[in-house]
């Protein structure tokens, strides 16, 4: 009956919740109890909210016309460790923020406890969202469900595993780079990055502002859809955030999918990519195809210049938005035997930060510096405006774009770690829709030889969130490969 209960999904546990059928405590009892059972090996979790967690659900089970109103009452949800939790500690993955409690709520996180939502704990991730694996974790790796001695992706790695093992029946995540969507992909779960500024990102702990944005992620596309309603939506205290109605995406998602045009990108199937990954998209297109779909075939000329613009541009933004963790706000300051500012800055910063953390503020100072400025950070800002083109120009003869979300299936852990290089490679596939701002979701559309989840990636114009709701619901609709959930 445990087992049964964690593979609710958001839906279902709604429904059950709201017929009585089970109350808020004893559901939030039942995930603790999956979470002290499993987190000590997968290491989804570097918080969890057990008090907190069941003063919430008591006050569910005490106000049960609250819970009916509210479209996440008394639902389990996990939250990315870089979201600001009120009261609750927030570590970003970091030794320098190890102890760093915020006094206020991101506004996704407000939303979300708003919407009834019951925050069950803060996931592991790559320090400060820099990796595509969560070995970058200051409090050590999380594990791929699916095979333990593989990485679940990253940076919002948590949340996939939470998601992925049932120990929670939704998360959310952040993607500055592809964060969310291949993650997703590692576990077999569905995940969207939304439009950038489709979501508010105050109280998000910035890593590369002009990139970074919060996501849904969940074992079905309908808890998906559910989970971006609520957490979208114009923020006053969010300048970048776009004053735009949202869409009632549960119900968009289930409208029809006739004439559509879908584009295969040339450059998305280079040479690198595993031949299941391949096959396993090409299959997929074969599902669309017999729905009615026209297959167009597109080029995004500029795909392989992703890669080194990104990590320009995301180092840059990051050697500045990095410059605040000090000593003196925030978190962790080394202790140092004479008094002085400089040297506790110093000192504070290189025993604060993890290596990568290191590597990239390194990078971006580099590329902003006077006299590379024009060399790197311009050069890459042009080359990001000539990814941005490939797509509107895409989108004039596609309604969306069919991709993989990575060329390789989940790796192990330690294979990339001492090559920085082949882990950034691994991105090529997700930097360049990051680099657009246009939304993207990653839904599982099949498994290796192995074993391991293979994710298909829907990309969509500005703002398309709603059609790309579509797309995946009716793929999971025919083919049933979500949700799936791992034996552990
Ligand atoms: N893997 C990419 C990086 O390391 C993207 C990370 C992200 O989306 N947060 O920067």
């Amino acid at each position: 009956m445990t087992e049964e209960i964690t593979q609710w999904s958001i839906i279902e546990t709604r429904r059950r919740l709201a017929k009585k059928e089970i109350n808020a405590i004893e559901l939030v009892e039942t995930y603790l109890k999956r979470i002290n059972s499993l987190n000590p090996s997968l290491n989804a979790f570097i918080t969890v909210c057990e008090e907190l967690a069941l003063k919430e659900a008591r006050y569910y089970v005490d106000h049960p016309d609250k819970l009916v109103e509210k479209p996440l009452g008394g639902v389990p949800i996990a939250i990315k460790d870089c979201l600001c939790t009120e009261g609750i500690r927030t570590t970003c993955g970091s030794k320098i923020l190890e102890s760093f409690v915020p006094p206020y709520n991101a506004t996704v996180v407000e939303k979300l406890l708003q919407a009834g939502a019951i925050i069950i704990g803060k996931t592991n991730m790559d320090e400060f969202a820099m990796g595509s694996s969560t070995e970058h974790s200051y409090f050590g790796p999380a594990r791929n469900p699916w095979d333990t001695s593989r990485v679940p992706g990253g940076s919002s790695g948590g949340s996939a595993v939470a998601v992925a093992a049932c120990l929670c029946p939704g998360a959310i995540g952040t993607d500055t780079g592809g964060s969310i969507r291949q993650p997703a992909a590692f576990c077999g779960i569905v995940g969207m990055k939304p439009t950038y500024g489709r979501v508010s990102r105050y109280g998000l702990i910035a890593f590369a502002s002009s990139l970074d944005q919060a996501g849904p992620m969940a074992r079905n596309v309908q808890d998906t859809a559910l989970l971006l309603q609520v957490i979208s939506g114009y923020d006053p205290k969010d300048t970048t955030s776009i004053l735009k109605e949202v869409p009632p995406y549960c119900e968009e998602m289930k409208k029809p999918v006739r004439n559509l045009r879908l584009g295969i990108p040339k450059e998305y199937f280079a040479k690198g990519i595993d031949s299941s990954i391949e096959e396993a998209i090409r299959q997929a297109l074969r599902v669309y195809e017999n729905l009615g779909a026209r297959i167009v075939d597109i080029s995004l000329p500029h795909t392989e210049y992703g890669v080194a613009a990104y990590y320009i541009i995301a180092p840059a933004e990051a050697s500045s938005n990095l410059a605040r963790y000090d000593g003196v706000k925030y978190g962790f300051r080394a202790e140092i035997p004479s008094p002085d500012l400089i040297h506790m800055y110093l000192e504070t910063r290189s025993r604060g930060f993890g290596s990568e953390v290191k590597r990239r503020i390194m990078l971006g100072t580099y590329a902003l510096s006077s006299g590379y400025y024009d060399a790197y950070y311009h050069k890459a800002s042009q080359v990001r405006n000539l990814i941005r083109k490939d797509f509107e120009e895409a989108f004039l003869t596609c309604d969306a774009i069919i991709a993989p979300v990575t060329p390789v299936a989940p790796f192990l852990i330690g294979e990339k770690l001492d090559d920085p290089l082949s882990m950034y490679l691994s991105d090529v596939y997700t930097l360049p829709a990051s680099l657009a701002g246009i939304p993207g979701v990653s839904v599982p559309c099949g498994f290796s030889p192995e074993g391991l989840p293979i994710g298909m990636q829907i990309l969509g114009n500005y703002f398309q969130e709603d059609l790309l709701l579509r797309l995946a619901y009716i793929f999971e609709q025919e083919t049933g490969l979500s949700p799936k959930y791992p034996s552990i």
